[in-house]
């Protein structure tokens, strides 16, 4: 099932814009949280791996160790190009000067094409958005990306995310002043939610006015609050047909210009607790294809209305 004929995905955006293979390239540089710290919050978020944050796990290699690894392992798959994806952790956490010397140390290498700075919607101040401008100017290309999860901040609290709703709203609007793509996170199947939060979430993040979303299954991974409300039998996560049909239906309540960066994602076999089949992303990918090209791909819901 080819999941990118029934929707705008930023696979097959950068492959017309680059006219080739590009690859986001992910990278952990060793940041931290500020809502782990104390800056923002304590405790972190309750689906967070906990773990991840032990001093032998900031112990990545460095980064271009960690390009040189990605490179040789996505130039199997036809990639000569790469975004330089930081990811882990919350990347725009330091002082300007330093956030500019390691996207710096990432832009230098030839085939590297721009920047995907994954990050928290009140960790982006102004001077950090002029920083990502500038590389743009330059002709970079550049993506914000800003976890949000859910729109409702009742949810945010529930889940311990440090900040609301209203932050995120603030920094897509200064990204947007400055023309930075943002592609917002949204996890599907929070505690307390159900589907129409997630489509009411979607909802929102469009009029606010985002160029991409990436969609995720909360999964429930070792060392998190979340694993202990699971044991209890707090959490129950979504099954896999229920992740599949909200998926599918908030991609077609998706206008077609905004890009999809991806419409699941796996944990690591060692730390997933639950479900067991946030193992595997293809199987949900072929089924959120099959899905779309049955009931409607993106902005089919839009179209009809
Ligand atoms: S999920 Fe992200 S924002 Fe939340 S505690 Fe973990 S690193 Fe911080």
């Amino acid at each position: 099932m080819q999941l990118h004929h029934h929707l705008n995905s930023f696979g097959q955006y950068l492959r017309a814009r680059h006219g080739g293979r590009v690859q986001k390239l992910a990278l952990n540089v060793g940041f931290s949280c500020p809502n782990r710290d104390g800056s923002k919050g304590r405790g972190g978020c309750t689906f967070c791996n906990n773990a991840s944050f032990t001093p032998h796990a900031r112990q990545a290699p460095s980064l271009s160790e960690q390009l040189s690894s990605g490179r040789a392992h996505m130039q199997q798959q036809g990639a000569t190009r790469y975004l330089a994806y930081f990811q882990a952790y919350t990347n725009t956490y330091a002082d300007v000067e330093t956030l500019d010397a390691l996207y710096r140390s990432a832009l230098q290498h030839q085939d590297i094409i721009g920047l995907a700075i994954g990050t928290r919607p009140d960790c982006v101040p102004d001077a950090v958005l002029d920083l990502l401008a500038r590389y743009q100017d330059q002709g970079f290309d550049v993506w914000l990306e800003l976890g949000l999860q859910s729109a409702f901040d009742s949810t945010l609290r529930r889940v311990n995310r440090g900040h609301g709703y209203a932050e995120y709203l603030d920094a897509v609007r200064r990204a947007r002043s400055r023309k930075i793509p943002v592609c917002t996170h949204l996890i599907v199947g929070l505690p307390g939610e159900q589907a129409e939060h997630s489509l009411c979430t979607v909802n929102r993040v469009i009029d606010a006015g985002v160029d991409g979303l990436k969609l995720h299954p909360l999964h429930v991974v070792k060392g998190s609050q979340l694993a202990n409300e699971w044991r209890r039998g707090e959490y129950q996560p979504m099954s896999f047909i229920e992740y599949v049909n909200l998926a599918s239906e908030m991609i077609r309540r998706t206008p077609k210009s905004v890009l999809f960066h991806r419409v699941t994602a796996t944990a690591q076999n060692q730390l997933l607790l639950a479900p067991d089949w946030c193992a595997h992303k293809w199987p949900v990918m072929n089924a959120i294809g099959e899905n779309l090209a049955r009931f409607g791909g993106q902005g089919h819901t839009l179209a009809g209305i």
